[in-house]
Parts: C-alpha cells; structure tokens; sequence
C-alpha cells in the first residue's frame, strides 16, 4: 500500500519573537514559517520605501527588510516606522547592515529602536581586531534595545580569514575534503561561531536567527542540513542571487522545497531579480505558492485549472482561469478580514469533459467549460454535486458571481455569527 506523505516534523528550532505590536511575529519553535521579503527603494527616500512596504505587506510579508547602508538611511528609518503606522501597518522592520552597521545603530538609536531586528553579515563586520569589537558593538546594542539579530552569511561576502584557515588546514590534512566541501564548512562555521560569540555576550539563543546563503542549489541544501544538524538556533531560509523571471522561481523552489520537506527552515524568503519595471511583490507570492503548494501554510484559495491540449482550441478557459486567479489575488487583503477562512476555498476551472466534472467535484466549486466540439454548455459543480449549467457570452461573469455568492454564504456568515456572540 502507497502511503500518503507529507513534509517531515519540523526540526525543533528555539523561536525567536521579532517585533512588538500587533504585527509581532514569532520565526522558530512551534510557530507557522514565515514568510518576508525586502525593498529595493533608496530607505533615505521614506515616501517610496513606505509605499513599497505597504504592498509587500498587502502581498503577503510577514516581515520587511530595508537596507540600512548610510546615515540618510538610518536616519529615515523611525519616520519611516511612523508613516506605516499612520497607515495601520504594523509590519517588523528588519535593518539590513553592512560594514558601518556598528557606527550607524550607535549614531543613531532612534534607528536602532525602530527596527524590530538588526542583520549583522559576519563576514561584513571588519577585519582581525576590528571585526570583533564591531560586530561586538552592534550585539550590545541589539540587547540595550532588546532586539533580536539575524546573523546572516552570505557565500558572497564569505569571511575570508576563516576560509583561508580551514584551506590551509584540509591541504595538510590526511584525507582532505573537496574545496566545495571546505567552503560548506567555513559558511557553516561563520554562522555558528558568529552566534556563540553573540551568545557569550550576552543575547539569548532566543534573540538569534541564523541564515547561510548561496546561490547554487546543491550548495544551500548541504549547509542548511549541516546547519540543522549542529544546532537549534532558528533558521531563515533562502537561495540568494536566485535570478529573474521562471530561473530564480524554479532554484528556489527546488532548493527550499527539499529542505521544507526534512524540517529545515523557519522563514523564507525568496530572492528574486524583479524584471525592469516589475512587481517587488512576486517574491512574496512565490514564498506563499511555495509554502502553500507543500502543504505546509495556506494564503489563498488554490484555483486548479488543467493545461489544456487539442481538445480546447479556443482560449475561453485560459482567460477564465487567469481571471478568477487574479480577482482572488487583488481581492484576498480585503477578504483576509471580511471572510475569515477564505484561503481554505478550493476552485477548479477545466477545459472539457475528459476531466473537467470529475476535477471540479473534488472543489468547492468548479466549472467545466465545453472543449471543441463539446455543447456550449458548461457545467458547474457546487460541494461535490452538479449545481446548475451556464451558456451563453456571459459565462465568466456568471460563474464569478456563483462564486461570490458561494463566499459569501460560507465564509460572510461566519463573520456574521462571530459578530453576533
Ligand atoms: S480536461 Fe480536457 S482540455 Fe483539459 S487537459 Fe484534460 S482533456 Fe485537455
């Protein structure tokens, strides 16, 4: 007998609260993984970061990254914690820091106390002595706010001091270990030895999230398994420099959808190069799709349409599929609070009758539109059992409407009832 599986139990992780208002989310420990994502606008222009913001958060994100890379930019961090809060948006905002990131939360505490978490680079922090007491300076502060810190590696900014000791360590070494396979491990090491020095100062395992990103798929898989293997520090999960367009969508999917499945990862985000002109928001729908088609969270309802082939030669369904797909997605920020429990709705829109009925009665509600050569009728399947035929142009107006009447008996009342208790 085929049994059905599902993602492993998560590996157990100490959670870590990031925030402090209504918006305050927890990464690790029990809690649902978190989804975030980061602004490419200039964090000195406030009006563009803050509009950026509020659509990643109305996209989804759960957590926001600004770059905080000069004193323009730290300086415009609190007016920019004021402004979304002028809006109702109450979102942790994460302080992306490199290099000067010790003078910048010292120079400028109203910055330190606005973002709700500090990423400190270890391999950005400074060289030999320097390194230390600076990357100690922005742990002191991190505890003086009580904030917690990510301490995120990136293979491209790879400390190189440590790197060159475990080279020079592994060529004298009696059974040395590939050159792919030392940089694991100095990405590795950086991480964890980064943490217990932020440890021995004084921030909590409960403060610290830790990330190692590389670009290459087989590579982030290796150090985020050896990563979970050596400790139960929270971990944020991603593919870096992914790249543009279906790329960066398919390495990141492949690369975090193995890990999700062994347990590994409390939050997400997925690094994606937007195309000219393009919506920074798609990161946070790729995370959510990716998160959701494992089973894993639930953000919005799953429209299943079929591919189509020779037996659909007009592009009615296509258009209807794309249609009810999007309606749901610019939708969904307000539904989230009228129908409590949409996401949980299941939609199918099929090209003909081969398997267009049977799809449709798995969903709450599914069409099936005539294939070539088919009547122009298309029936409609409510709760498993055929509900009704529609004909006619109007077809995808129709069944737009079915559906918001569906929503609204099912997830409307709802609302109704818990208003009347
Ligand atoms: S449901 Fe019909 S149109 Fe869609 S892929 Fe199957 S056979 Fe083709």
């Amino acid at each position: 007998m085929i049994e059905e599986t599902g993602p492993d139990p998560r590996r157990k992780t100490v959670g870590v609260r990031i925030g402090a208002g209504q918006g305050a989310v927890t990464v690790g420990g029990t809690a649902p993984i978190v989804v975030q994502s980061m602004t490419n606008t200039d964090t000195a222009d406030v009006t563009a970061t803050v509009g950026q913001i509020a659509a990643l958060v109305r996209a989804g994100s759960e957590i926001v990254r600004i770059t905080v890379d000069r004193p323009e930019a730290a300086a415009a961090v609190p007016h920019i914690r004021d402004a979304l809060a002028i809006k109702g948006i109450d979102v942790p905002l994460v302080g992306d820091f490199h290099y000067i990131g010790h003078k910048l939360l010292a120079e400028h505490p109203a910055c330190a106390e606005a973002l709700a978490k500090y990423r400190i680079n270890p391999g950005n922090v400074g060289f030999r002595e320097k390194r230390d007491l600076q990357f100690g300076a922005m742990i002191e502060t991190a505890i003086e706010h009580d904030k917690p810190v990510r301490i995120g590696v990136n293979w491209g900014s790879l400390d190189q001091e440590l790197l060159t000791r475990l080279m020079d360590e592994n060529a004298v070494s009696v059974a040395p270990k590939s050159a792919r396979a030392v940089m694991h491990e100095a990405i590795v090491q950086s991480a964890l030895l980064s943490a217990a020095r932020a440890e021995e100062i004084g921030l909590g395992r409960d403060r610290i999230v830790l990330s190692a990103k590389v670009s290459q798929v087989q590579d982030l898989v290796a150090v985020y398994r050896m990563l979970a293997n050596r400790g139960d520090y929270a971990l944020h999960l991603g593919l870096t420099e992914a790249g543009m367009g279906s790329k960066g969508i398919v390495a990141s999917t492949a690369a975090m959808g193995i890990l999700l499945q062994e347990g590994i990862g409390d939050t997400i985000r997925v690094s994606l190069t937007p195309e000219p002109g393009g919506a920074r928001t798609t990161e946070v729908q790729v995370a959510q799709e990716i998160l959701q088609a494992m089973g894993l969270r639930t953000f919005v309802p799953v429209v299943a349409a079929c591919p189509g082939c020779g037996r659909t030669t007009s592009t009615v369904f296509q258009e209807l599929a794309q249609d009810i797909q999007g309606f749901i997605r610019a939708e969904m920020p307000g539904w989230r609070e009228k129908y409590p429990g949409i996401e949980t709705l299941n939609l199918a829109v099929m090209g003909c009758i081969v398997n267009g009925p049977g799809e449709s009665k798995h969903a709450d509600i599914g069409i099936s539109l005539p294939g070539t050569g088919e009547q122009p009728a298309a029936p409609v399947f409510i709760d498993g059992k055929k509900a009704m035929t529609l004909r006619g142009p109007r077809i995808a107006e129709d069944f737009k409407q079915i559906m918001m009447d569906y929503i609204e008996a099912r997830f409307g009342q709802r609302n109704g009832a818990d208003a009347a208790e």
